[in-house]
């Protein structure tokens, strides 16, 4: 079965085709500046990267692109796109709706695009995604893939903010946590090594936005990001987690807009706000080992934030079998991970120190033989969880003969 897999944002299109036998990428790429002049198409075919430009105005021409390539007597890796057997979409928000992937009906999309309300940059975008998709193929299911569903069997008390219940009740209001397929994909890999299901991990998805996740048993019951994915933990240019009462403060002493407020906490602020230098850890760690004092203070702010949540929730866990780093920096930022784990062979987190500094972007397991936690480095993989549950859903589908009228839910 090949499955083609679609990210969408609001002027780019990723993708990935994948065929699911063994699980093999055929191609993947990414349309950029869509519905501006010279939007710039990238996409790699086995090892070979390649690029153009060429003007693409909205994301049905860009859906076109794509199925050009791939079908492309040269370049391409299929004869026709009618051997593309289901789409997954990933959407960013699914609010309380979902909390599995589903096969996309129109109800669905109604759906979805209440929930743009929550996340209002990336629903429109993912919604656009699919539509286009549709109208190219529009015989073929898809099913959406949401970021916010993995974490919807968090308890009541861990998701709700303190603030009137009402709020809640009449917006919705709450913690919803987000990165979830990554969080998914990564504790289940971890749970593959521990060689066990009912286990306590902890999943750090640290890359240019960062977050957190307490595992038990396959489940998440807490996570780092909030009501948006400006929470938590301290980010490339996001603040992470603040003191609510200073967004009023900002409002008074600046004279910001809500809107200018919600630009700062999210484009400047986080490492680049602080260094004043990039939101690079490779810029800032190059800056660190020459001296700069802001650079430094920005990563001990990153690192001091890291380490109390995963102390907080080893607590929350009653214990902990294996802590995990995964993204741009959890795989490839050997530093980060280090001072992550410093300090913590109380709570049985023994680094090998060796191997940590040499691993990058591979699957490795990064603790001593003794350490009763054990840490590993797991490339993250959201496009093939995507892919995954994409054929499960099609396959149960098939298997009842459903039409794609009936909703399809998957549980995580
Ligand atoms: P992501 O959002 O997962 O693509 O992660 C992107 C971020 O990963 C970048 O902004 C960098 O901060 C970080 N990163 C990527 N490669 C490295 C590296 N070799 N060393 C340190 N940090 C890295």
């Amino acid at each position: 079965m090949k499955i083609l897999v679609i990210n969408t944002g609001s002027s780019s299109l990723k993708y990935q085709l994948l065929e699911m036998e063994k699980e093999k990428l055929l191609s993947k790429g990414l349309v950029e500046r869509i519905g501006s002049e010279g939007s710039i198409v990238n996409y790699t075919i086995g090892n070979e990267k390649n690029k153009f430009q060429k003007d693409i105005l909205n994301h049905t021409d860009a859906i076109k692109v794509v199925f050009d390539i791939l079908t492309n007597p040269e370049t391409g890796v299929i004869k026709d796109i009618s051997e593309i057997q289901a789409v997954g979409h990933r959407v960013v928000h699914a609010g309380e709706r979902y909390s599995g992937s589903v096969l996309i009906t129109e109800d669905v999309v109604d759906a979805l695009e209440e929930c743009a309300f929550f996340a209002p940059l990336h629903n429109p975008a993912n919604i656009k995604g699919i539509k286009a998709c549709q109208l190219v193929l529009p015989d073929v299911p898809m099913v959406g893939v949401f970021d916010t569903a993995f974490h919807q069997t968090m308890p009541d008390y861990a998701y709700m903010y303190a603030l009137p219940y009402e709020m809640y009740v009449k917006y919705k209001i709450r913690r919803y946590g987000f990165h979830g397929t990554s969080h998914r994909y990564v504790s289940q890999v971890a749970s593959q090594l521990l060689g066990k299901k009912d286990s306590k991990i902890i999943t750090c998805h640290l890359g240019n936005g960062a977050s957190i996740c307490a595992i038990r048993d396959g489940i998440s019951i807490d996570t780092s990001m909030g009501h948006t994915p400006t929470g938590g933990l301290i980010m490339g240019t996001r603040c992470g987690d603040i003191d609510p009462a200073l967004v009023p403060i900002l409002e008074n002493v600046e004279h910001l807009t809500a809107k200018q407020i919600d630009d700062v906490m999210n484009k400047k602020s986080g490492m680049l706000g602080v260094s004043g230098i990039s939101n690079d850890f490779r810029d800032l760690e190059d800056a660190l080992h020459n001296g700069n004092r802001r650079a430094k203070l920005a990563l001990e702010m990153f690192d001091y934030r890291l380490k109390k949540f995963i102390g907080e929730y080893a607590i929350v866990l009653g214990g902990l079998d294996a802590l995990v780093f995964t993204a741009g920096i959890g795989e490839n930022d050997p530093e980060t991970r280090y001072e992550a784990c410093k300090g913590m062979e109380f709570m049985g987190i023994y680094l090998d120190e060796e191997k940590n500094a040499k691993t990058r972007s591979e699957l490795a397991e990064i603790s001593l033989p003794e350490s009763k936690v054990k840490v590993y480095v797991i490339p993250t993989n959201e496009e093939l969880m995507i892919a995954r549950d994409t054929k499960e859903i099609i396959e149960s589908m098939k298997k009842n003969s459903k039409k794609p009228d009936d909703e399809l839910v998957m549980s995580n």
